[in-house]
């Protein structure tokens, strides 16, 4: 084994979750490679790159928002400096009330703040902005953007392959051999130290974190073409509305799916995305395409961080259903501190919550 080259870390999966955690362990000056096996259906790729503050129906602060979302924030738009590139973008979100009762509901929480400073403002009349339909107001939310991702990793990636980082290839678990001092790869030619999994929903189906309880959904996003309508913020109502790069353009996502997952593109996800869009403009649509991936969500809607109960030499980094693109900044410093020595995972994002699981599954 005298040919092979040395790696600190051996991380497998370049999504957003691997991107990201390659870059903070490059920065604290550790030697990483990636393997990536680039599926243009991976969630990462497909995914609209909202960074929402405050979502869903009960329009409430999503988990630890002043703790992720800035430092997101922050660090995309170093990511952009550094490349050149607009990738991410801190565009306001406007969530637009469905009724006048959701409009009243808004006004009697936002006495107390329930947003903590999210929340810039609450519009109660009809809001003019070419082509939108918000005739009952809207929240305007700010302290978030959208990321284009699928972009920002193929930049990365054309890094990664420049600088010899990244390999473009299927990664076999079954080939890895651990040694006294961390693993080896035979088939790369590689000796690592530690070894992450970063390949999101795909984790249940490596040998090691199958007992995990990761509940892969899938959802669709449809590009759209909407000549006219103001672009000049997100729209959130039901569904949500991304402005594109090209002009008139936007993503519009995201269905919720749970198995046994379709193969092929159905008409549903286009039709309930298509009406929600509707709700949100008069004019017309034309549907440019449509792209569906899988959320590597977790029973207990947290991601998940940290060591192998029986492995010393491999961890995880997922589970980020769907909001990595707002959480992978933080949680990929948190876990190259924890793998380097210092600091501790959050208790509610640490794999060790699972650990039971793992001494009751088979084998
Ligand atoms: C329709 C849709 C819309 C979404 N919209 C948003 C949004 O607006 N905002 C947001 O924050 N999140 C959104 N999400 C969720 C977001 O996409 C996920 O949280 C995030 O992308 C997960 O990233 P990941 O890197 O963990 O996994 P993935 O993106 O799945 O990346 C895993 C990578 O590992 C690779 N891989 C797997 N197995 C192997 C192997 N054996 N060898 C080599 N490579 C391997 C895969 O090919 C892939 O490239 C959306 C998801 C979907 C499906």
């Amino acid at each position: 084994m005298t040919d092979f080259t040395d790696f600190d870390y051996l991380l497998i999966g370049h999504g957003i979750a691997g991107a990201v955690l390659a870059r903070e362990l490059r920065a604290r000056g550790q030697r990483v490679l990636v393997y990536d096996e680039p599926r243009p259906d991976a969630a990462s790729r497909v995914a609209a790159g909202l960074m929402n503050p405050v979502a869903g129906k009960r329009f409430a602060l999503t988990w630890r928002a002043h703790e992720t979302l800035p430092a997101a924030v922050a660090y995309y738009q170093a990511l952009n400096e550094e490349l050149g590139e607009e990738f991410f973008q801190a565009t306001p979100i406007l969530k637009v009330f469905g009724s006048a009762q959701e409009q009243a509901q808004m006004l009697a929480r936002a006495a107390d703040d329930p947003w903590q400073g999210f929340v810039e403002k609450i519009e109660t009349e009809s809001i003019a902005r070419a082509g939108l339909l918000a005739p009952h107001g809207g929240a305007w939310l700010r302290g978030g953007g959208h990321l284009r991702v699928e972009a920002l990793l193929a930049a990365l990636a054309s890094r990664g392959r420049a600088e010899g980082w990244l390999r473009e290839e299927t990664f076999t678990w079954q080939a890895l051999v651990a040694d006294g001092a961390g693993v080896a790869y035979a088939p790369g030619r590689l000796r690592a130290g530690h070894v992450v999994c970063c390949t999101g929903a795909a984790a249940l189906a490596s040998p090691h974190f199958s007992w995990l309880p990761l509940t892969p959904n899938q959802g669709a996003v449809l590009d759209v073409a909407v000549p006219g309508l103001s672009a000049a913020q997100v729209l959130n109502r039901g569904a949500y509305v991304v402005p594109a790069p090209a002009p008139g353009q936007f993503r519009v996502g995201a269905t919720y799916r749970w198995p046994p997952f379709a193969e092929v593109p159905g008409d549903d996800d286009q039709r309930e995305l298509a009406g929600r869009l509707a709700s949100l403009t008069p004019l017309p649509f034309e549907v440019l395409g449509e792209r569906r991936g899988v959320r590597p969500a977790v029973r207990d809607r947290r991601p998940l961080l940290g060591r192998h109960p029986a492995l010393p030499w491999l961890s995880l980094f997922g589970g980020f259903g769907s909001k990595g693109v707002s959480l992978a900044p933080r949680l990929a410093s948190l876990l190259a501190d924890y793998l380097g020595g210092s600091g501790e995972l959050w208790p509610d994002v640490t794999l060790a919550r699972y650990y039971p699981l793992f001494s009751a599954a088979p084998g």
